[in-house]
């Protein structure tokens, strides 16, 4: 499996995890794009929100359930933050393991910037 963040999940490359459970891991961004900047991923590979299938959309329920913690020990949940998937070539998404970036920690710039 040649996919990086499986290789995170699995422990082989580090991350610095802020969050893990039976399914899903998270961990910070290696290039923050703000103050906090959290990658939510499903411990199945899924490649991206077009590869959901019928039997996987409780693992989002779990990935958005990790965010509200996560928000909430990171500090940001009374500030505000951003959750953002990238799906496919138009939005710029780069590694094909679904995932959301929780963005915060300042006030965010427009969304399509
Ligand atoms: P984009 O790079 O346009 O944000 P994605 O939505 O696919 O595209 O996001 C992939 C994210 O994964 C990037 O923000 C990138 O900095 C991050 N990333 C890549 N490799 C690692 C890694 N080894 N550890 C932590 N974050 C990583």
């Amino acid at each position: 499996m040649d996919c990086i963040f499986c290789k995170i999940v699995e422990g082989s490359i580090p991350s610095k995890k802020v969050f893990e459970n039976e399914h899903v891991v998270a961990f910070h961004d290696i290039h923050p794009a703000a103050p906090v900047h959290i990658l939510i991923i499903p411990k199945k590979h899924i490649a991206s929100m077009n590869d959901v299938g019928a039997d996987d959309w409780h693992l989002l329920g779990e990935m958005h359930s990790a965010a509200q913690q996560i928000a909430k020990e990171q500090g940001v949940a009374e500030s505000g933050y951003r959750l953002i998937n990238n799906c496919g070539k138009h939005s710029g998404q780069e590694v094909f393991h679904i995932h959301y970036h929780l963005l915060g920690g300042e006030k965010l710039g427009p969304l399509n910037a």
